[in-house]
């Protein structure tokens, strides 16, 4: 076994074009011995392949290579066998978590293995044991397994049923043709199905189909058919995308009653939902899209605690430099001058009808928007700025940079959607930097991941030239770090260039990392809707969690926010007091 690992990125390589740069400067090569040769006995394209073995780890190739297609990386320690590698120079996981009862949460970044281990977990792909030149039978892969892996692996599929949600919905959307009431036949149990609609408060929506949904209906519709079939163990690969913070909470609620009675196994960003529902966690750490590492099984608050602080404590490892603060209170309200007035708004569309509170806005500062989809929240920013004419109500001439909750991935490329932008060149460059947009900036939008798309989309609306800024979820699809990265970044940018930015997002991590006052959405959604005046961080969060039912604490040692489980002594005194939300 070595210590080094080597990846290419087969997306990116372009391998005659650039005359195969790598195996030029690889000084292994210089000195007559084969470290990156032509991967042989293949067609056209002949990718290069680096051995790990010969390989000394000097970085050279990985400089060199105009498409940032190579990743080399030094293991302080040998690692044993993994679990899985996708193939030569690709992706390899180590160690598998295992279902059990209650709910166990994978924690980790993106491209780290969190669905590769699902789907090794839910028999889609086969551990391989690194080895990518053979493929092993049954009771060879079970020999070579620990014993508590192999007792599962031979049951898995037979006596133990399985349900599986899978991560990306749109898949869903593109390759069935129905209704979501057809959907849902196809796996929950006869007789359940309204049961289960009500549940998930879907019932209007199930004689529509499925391509018609929005990102949000779609979503509650692949919990619920998952949820709904009859199974041993669950799989969920991400359930909050899209959601609103009540649909959240709703989903929340239900998988935790289901891990009452069976076991379930997810993967989640929105740290107070993953924290909600889960009793364990596993942390899977390592370099994004090289290698992944399976930590040992933690109790939810300590695993997550363990998380934020970079630093594993049984296993006595450190996976990154920085911890991810919180402060030791909200972010507050800022003391600088104001920057605009607005007074109220009315507006009338023949389905929907909305109404705002007037107030003001301070340079330099963030609302957060909160409250259900639906409500009118782009409608306000947009009515704000000129961009939408209200009824009643004077808009402000003013110019807007608009990061819209749903992105369009068109034909372009990366680069392109940037040229013909008003773009402040120094905002640009270090979002490109702090959110790793590198590796994909001359890949088609249409070829890059979810979380990609996002970190495209959020540059180019931060480093366009505006007077303010609005953010509709920012945060759909990125991973914990990648959250933070950004609300660290959004932070900086507001308030060294005193403008304004109005930020809706449902994860209340995020939120109450970054905002200094709430605006705070009420109504109901799709028919009638209401914004109110700024309020202070407090009272804005203790109106809108009492709308949504929710009371929450403060984590005593990294004081991030969680969520209260409704009718305990802690959520009855909470209630009792009008005091939704701790804040010290
Ligand atoms: P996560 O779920 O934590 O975001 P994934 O398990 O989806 O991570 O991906 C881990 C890595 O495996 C990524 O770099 C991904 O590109 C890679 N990968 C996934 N499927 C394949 C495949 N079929 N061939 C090669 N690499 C793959
Ligand atoms: Fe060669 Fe390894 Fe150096 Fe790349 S990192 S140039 S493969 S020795």
């Amino acid at each position: 076994m070595s210590t080094r690992i080597a990846v290419i990125d087969r997306d990116l390589c372009t391998h005659s074009e650039c005359g195969y740069l790598c195996m030029r400067v690889c000084p292994v090569n210089r000195m007559g011995q084969e470290c990156i040769i032509k991967e042989k006995g293949t067609q056209a394209p002949i990718f290069p392949i680096i051995s790990e073995q010969l390989c000394i780890g000097c970085g050279l190739c990985v400089k060199k290579c105009p498409m940032f297609a190579i990743s080399i990386i030094n293991l302080a320690k040998e690692l044993e066998q993994p679990i899985y590698q996708y193939g030569i120079n690709a992706f390899r996981l180590y160690g598998l978590p295992l279902p059990k009862e209650g709910a166990v949460s994978l924690v980790g970044k993106n491209g780290i293995g969190k669905t590769t281990a699902i789907r090794l977990l839910s028999r889609q792909i086969k551990p391989n044991f690194g080895d990518v030149s053979k493929q092993l039978n049954e009771s060879g892969m079970l020999a070579k397994m620990p014993i508590e892996l192999r007792r599962y692996f031979e049951r898995i599929g037979k006596e133990l049923k399985m349900s599986m949600k899978p991560q990306y919905i749109n898949r869903v959307r593109d390759a069935f043709d129905g209704t979501a009431k057809e959907l849902l036949q196809k796996t929950v149990e006869k007789g359940q199905l309204k049961d289960i609609a009500k549940k998930f408060a879907i019932e209007e929506i199930l004689d529509r189909d499925i391509k018609h949904l929005s990102g949000g209906e779609l979503q509650k519709v692949a919990v619920a058919a998952a949820y709904g079939k009859e199974a041993d163990i669950y799989y969920f690969d991400e359930v909050t995308n899209y959601l609103d913070i009540e649909e959240r909470l709703r989903v929340g609620v239900l998988l935790r009653e289901l891990a009452e009675k069976k076991s379930v196994l997810m993967a989640e960003h929105d740290l107070t939902i993953l924290d909600y529902i889960s009793s364990y966690v596993h942390l899977i750490y390592g370099t994004e899209n090289v290698y992944g590492v399976v930590s040992q099984i933690k109790n939810v608050r300590a695993g997550i605690n363990e998380y934020l602080a970079g630093f594993l404590k049984e296993e006595n490892v450190r996976f990154r430099e920085y911890e991810i603060g919180f402060k030791g209170h909200s972010e507050g309200e800022v003391k600088a001058p104001v920057a605009l007035e607005y007074g109220k708004f009315r507006k009338k569309f023949k389905d929907f009808q909305f109404g705002s509170d007037g107030g003001k806005i301070r340079k330099g500062e963030i609302l957060g928007l909160v409250g259900k989809n639906a409500l009118g929240k782009s409608l306000f920013v947009k009515m704000l700025a000129g961009a939408e004419k209200a009824d009643e109500g004077e808009s402000l001439e003013l110019k807007v940079s608009y990061k819209p909750q749903y992105i369009e991935a068109g034909e372009t490329t990366v680069n392109g959607i940037f040229e013909g932008e008003a773009i402040n060149s120094l905002v640009f460059e270090e979002c490109k930097r702090k959110l790793k947009l590198m590796p994909f900036m001359d890949k088609k939008l249409t070829e890059i991941s979810g979380g990609e798309l996002q970190r495209v989309a959020i540059t180019l609306a931060l480093s366009r030239e505006a007077d303010i800024y609005l953010f509709d979820e920012p945060t759909a699809f990125l991973d914990i770090e990648q959250r933070f990265e950004f609300a660290s970044l959004l932070r900086k940018v507001i308030s060294e260039s005193e403008k304004s930015a109005f930020v809706v997002d449902h994860d209340i991590v995020f939120i109450d990392a970054i905002a200094n006052r709430l605006v705070v959405f009420d109504g109901k959604s799709s028919v009638k809707g209401h914004a109110s005046a700024p309020y202070g961080k407090r009272e804005g969060m203790n109106a809108f969690l009492n709308m949504a039912g929710i009371t929450m604490r403060r984590d005593k040692d990294t004081k991030r926010p969680r969520i209260n489980k409704p009718g305990s002594a802690l959520d009855r005194e909470q209630k009792g007091n009008n005091e939704y939300y701790y804040t010290d």
